[in-house]
């Protein structure tokens, strides 16, 4: 039998392929669980430009790469076969873009007399419309057929660059950040510093979908009350300028014997120890919050009274310092916890929240001058506007201390985390201090980098407890970003393995 096409040219390949074959093992559904959509151009080998292997998803090819024309694929695709992603990939000098429609129409009206109006060929007006449509087709009209909400468009151009375009999510991201400016109260001067927040709020979500894909079943990401802001305002506002960490004096460290078995889990929370989740808001208190809180929980294991403490008379007045080894608190551009509890020794007490309440990080802030010893060296410029009524001489009152309470020395813990464990449970809960660089986005879940120096202490909070889950031992950490984020204002990070720092400065305050 002669074909006169390429038929037995393809036999004759096809031989050779079936000797060869060895894939029919391969797992279902499809390895990446990804769809693709793309032109059926010649050109294009998705395989090459994607580096994909058999076995690894689905590739659904049409005039054009249109999601319209690969709807019914898709359905089953997702449904029936377990692919959860969908690539749509267009692509430059393709040949949708040379015709209308309506050209082709006539064409097939003319040569064989037999109406196509009916058909729509969907050839491409603009390339760059034809990648937000697609994508946005899918999720309009099909959003509830659909399991994912993230269909990604891609440019292929000279068949080898995929250029990311996000421009098809714009409608869709631009909602969702109005929704956010709702839920948390946010509002811009300017319709240029709208645009500009817009643009970074995008760009924190792709950031956190890729938090998400790298750190798996760990911990959960979120577009949360710092979603409008980049990593770099993150660091210089919320986290604190980076000073030496210190090193203390063998003498300094707590002495108790060492603990070789603590429970798997406790809590101070469960014993009444620990005060409402605060919010430190858009400046570097957090120095402060861990140290009050820390005194909080001394006063209770003292009095069996739960008291808030001001925190703002520390930011206000604390201008502790150890130049010699380069720390010193610097209000709200940082600070370090046992400073302030040298502070408070110092200053002979602390107020109460109520009759000096916190105001330096609200929305409408107070403007404290820089507390009277403030040390430019150490801590950069001072704040370029203050005024007095707001500062630690006017707002100070002595006769306002809690009384009876008297911090009278401070103690380390060492970095054992076991021991740390046994000094909590003992003591009470303990400040401490860690690389916060990427707590950001922080949603819940155990959170455990693949990369944090802990040398590079930001950020300071209160350890409350510890437990497990599964076979991972982690942390309770209470922190100072309002009940809003992480776990209602929690978050819990891995033990027993030095993360982010999390052991290197462990403090606390010893009551009279
Ligand atoms: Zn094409």
């Amino acid at each position: 039998m002669a074909f006169t096409s390429q038929v037995s040219a393809f036999l004759i390949a096809n031989e050779g392929y079936v000797a060869q074959f060895d894939k029919g093992h391969l797992a279902l559904p499809p390895t990446r669980k990804v769809a693709i959509v793309t032109c059926m151009d010649a050109r294009i080998d998705p395989a090459k430009i994607l580096g994909l292997q058999e076995g690894d998803s689905h590739v659904i090819r049409n005039a054009g790469g249109r999601a319209a024309d690969a709807v019914r694929s898709l359905i089953i695709s997702q449904q029936l076969l377990g692919t959860r992603e969908i690539l749509i990939i267009h692509h430059t000098d393709c040949g949708m873009v040379t015709f209308k429609d309506s050209d082709l129409q006539e064409k097939l009206k003319k040569e064989f007399h037999s109406t196509a109006d009916h058909i729509a060929f969907l050839s491409i007006a603009k390339l760059e419309d034809s990648v937000r449509d697609d994508p946005f087709l899918l999720m309009q009209t099909y959003s509830l057929t659909f399991r994912t909400t993230v269909a990604i468009c891609l440019f292929v151009l000279n068949f080898v660059t995929l250029t990311n375009n996000y421009d098809f999510f714009d409608e869709q991201l631009e909602i969702l950040f109005k929704n956010w400016l709702g839920d948390n109260n946010s509002k811009y001067d300017s319709f240029d510093e709208y645009q500009r927040r817009l643009s970074i709020f995008k760009e924190n979500y792709f950031k956190i979908q890729q938090l998400n894909e790298n750190y798996g079943h760990g911990a959960m990401f979120e577009l949360n009350k710092f979603a409008d802001q980049t990593e770099h305002e993150f660091r210089n506002t919320i986290l604190m300028q980076s000073q030496t960490s210190p090193i203390h004096s063998a003498s300094r460290y707590m002495k108790f014997p060492t603990v070789r078995d603590v429970p798997n889990s406790f809590d101070w929370r469960n014993y009444g120890a620990v005060t409402p989740v605060k919010d430190q808001g858009a400046v570097g208190t957090c120095w402060a919050f861990s140290a009050v809180q820390n005194v909080e929980g001394q006063w209770f294991m003292k009095s069996k009274a739960l008291a808030e403490l001001s925190v703002e008379q520390i930011v206000d007045c604390d201008d502790m310092q150890q130049p010699d080894s380069g720390q010193a608190d610097c209000g709200v551009y940082g600070g370090w916890p046992y400073l302030s509890f040298q502070y408070m020794m110092h200053q002979g007490g602390i107020e109460s929240e109520s009759t000096y309440p916190y105001c330096a990080g609200l929305k409408n802030p107070c403007e404290p001058c820089n507390a009277p010893g403030y040390n430019k060296t150490l801590c950069g410029p001072s704040v370029p506007y203050c005024l007095i009524k707001d500062s630690c001489e006017s707002k100070l009152d002595t006769t306002k201390f809690i009384s009876g309470l008297k911090v009278v020395d401070w103690k380390a813990i060492n970095e054992d985390e076991t021991n740390i464990a046994g000094a909590l449970m003992i003591a009470g809960p303990l400040s401490t201090a860690l690389n916060a660089e990427q707590l950001q986005f922080y949603h819940e879940g155990i959170f455990d980098p693949p990369v944090c120096n802990p040398k590079t202490l930001n950020h300071a909070v209160l350890l409350v407890g510890w437990g497990e889950e599964g076979s991972t031992p982690y942390w309770i950490v209470k922190n100072s970003w309002s009940v809003n984020w992480g776990e209602h204002g929690y978050f819990r990070i891995l033990r027993g393995k030095g993360t982010c720092g999390i052991n290197t400065q462990v403090t606390t305050a010893i009551l009279h």
